[in-house]
């Protein structure tokens, strides 16, 4: 039998690690199994022989989160980050195929060619419309309707969550998606009143960094972060290419089966953290409680598909300043969202070239997400050259298919988290971590994982044995 761990982190995405990396700097015991060949889950970067990097799932992060900050600067990561450049700031949305500039300021939001008139006095009169008894479970087209008005909702909302989750606002829980937001409206009976009513929060301890932007990359994509964090553990604590495919409950251990490859090994440790994609942390947790692998099971993904474009700079017809363009459904068009990638972060491309990220499928139009790699790539530059005035043929092509891609927050989300919790409640030594609970951004994935490995370690210190002494009496 293998040594004992204080803890196995099941799943080598950005959750786990972080979960698993709490852990460790408190001094226990940790071993990652990872399904895959290579950790980091969706965060994947690749490197051309043209000499683009292109990050195959997410591309950008944002956050104000010092405990995040301090974690970088603790792995050594400090000078690999990359913020992104001041176009960042400047947003996009589709309206009658010509890419419009999000609002920045409320002077912007008057003159915006957005939203018409009655539509931009609708959003000014939020803080005067009454809020109705909000109903158990509202969706996020239907509350952002009430409270902002329609318009605005199908031009500002519909794009914002088409690229953030991929989701579709008819179908997406406003409670569990934006929870700040709904509690300010039930707090103060509209969002803005509700926001000035906010309990206070304490100030943070540690410095936060001088940053030009909070918006960031790494010099090699963003999959730097989850290799740094696998460094960190160590290569022997971190198992890539093993599938745990069982777990039971002994008492005072756990065991944990893990396929790798076709040969089988048990694992005893006192606590696991599946920190999978939900369906497949359904699978592990089916024997031991069906109704909670059920409501993993409820959670659907989204398809989502990246195709990454580069040009030559010359074939760009206007200059391409800003974060990129997303598409409200009404629009109809191929895809969510189209990214300016070397607008943002200028070293994923060499000085002469330019690359974009073409997004399609989602929760709405699943079905793009899934066409041929020639399909979507054909789409793709037809919406680049529209859209963008992108000129001729790209010289780098490069699709990436998720087919389960991001958790979507659907109407009994928060009654599903809640049954995960009882299970955690019962077992303090099982807990739960990704990206279907508290938010699905890498950052809050990452604090989600955080909090999990605390759980964790207060499970462990009220135990007060160790991995070792756990061996020893087993003998
Ligand atoms: C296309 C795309 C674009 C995105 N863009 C952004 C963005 O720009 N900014 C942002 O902040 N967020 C973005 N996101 C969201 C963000 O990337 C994810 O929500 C987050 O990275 C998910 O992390 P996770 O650890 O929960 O899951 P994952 O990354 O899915 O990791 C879970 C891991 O568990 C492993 N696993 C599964 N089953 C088993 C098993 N039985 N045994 C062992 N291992 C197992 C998997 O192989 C995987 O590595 C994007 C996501 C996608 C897909």
């Amino acid at each position: 039998m293998m040594a004992g761990y204080d803890s196995v982190v099941i799943g080598g995405g950005i959750g786990g690690l972080a979960a698993a990396y709490t852990l460790y700097k408190r001094g226990y015991r940790v071993l990652v199994i990872e399904a895959a060949n290579r950790v980091g889950g969706v965060i994947h970067s690749v490197t051309t022989p043209e000499g683009f990097t292109l990050d195959c799932g997410p591309n950008t992060l944002g956050t104000k989160d010092v405990r995040l900050w301090q974690e970088l600067i603790d792995l050594g990561l400090r000078d690999r980050i990359t913020p992104a450049t001041r176009h960042g700031k400047r947003r996009f949305i589709l309206i009658n195929g010509k890419p419009v500039e999000i609002p920045s300021s409320p002077v912007s939001l008057v003159t915006t060619p957005l939203l018409s008139w009655q539509g931009k006095l609708r959003v000014l009169a939020e803080p005067f419309v009454k809020n109705e008894p909000a109903s158990a479970d509202e969706s996020v087209a239907a509350f952002f309707s009430r409270r902002i008005g329609p318009e605005a909702t199908a031009r500002l909302l519909d794009p914002f969550v088409a690229g953030v989750y991929a989701g579709d606002p008819n179908q997406l829980s406003a409670a569990a998606v934006f929870p700040s937001v709904w509690e300010a409206a039930q707090r103060g009976g509209s969002i803005v009143r509700g926001m000035f009513k906010k309990p206070k929060q304490a100030k943070p301890a540690v410095g936060e960094p001088k940053m030009r932007s909070r918006t960031f990359s790494f010099r090699a994509g963003l999959a730097e972060w989850p290799r740094a964090l696998a460094r960190a553990l160590g290569s022997g604590n971190v198992l890539t290419g093993r599938k745990a495919v069982g777990l039971r409950n002994r008492g005072d251990y756990w065991e944990v089966t893990v396929d790798g490859s076709g040969e089988i090994e048990t694992i005893t440790t006192r606590s696991v953290i599946i920190a999978t994609p939900a369906y497949a942390a359904a699978e592990l947790v089916e024997p031991l409680d069906s109704s909670v692998a059920s409501a993993l099971r409820g959670i659907p993904y989204a398809p989502v598909a990246v195709v990454h474009l580069g040009f030559r700079r010359d074939q760009l017809s206007r200059e391409l300043n800003g974060f990129g363009v997303l598409a409200p459904s009404s629009e109809r068009r191929q895809f969510l969202g189209i990214l300016w990638a070397s607008s943002l972060f200028p070293h994923v491309a060499p000085a002469d070239r330019a690359l974009t990220i073409t997004l399609a499928g989602g929760a709405i139009r699943p079905e793009l997400a899934e066409q041929s790699e020639e399909a979507l790539i054909e789409a793709a530059i037809r919406d680049n050259q529209q859209v963008l005035g992108i000129n001729g043929q790209p010289l780098l092509t490069h699709v990436t298919r998720w087919r389960y891609a991001i958790p979507q927050y659907t109407f009994g989300h928060r009654e599903r988290m809640a049954a995960i919790e009882r299970l955690e409640q019962r077992w303090p030594t099982l807990q739960f971590a990704g990206s279907y609970r508290g938010g699905v951004g890498v950052p809050k994935t990452w604090a989600t994982g955080v909090q999990t490995g605390e759980r964790v370690a207060a499970a462990l210190d009220a135990q007060g044995t160790t991995a070792n002494t756990l061996e020893q009496a087993r003998g």
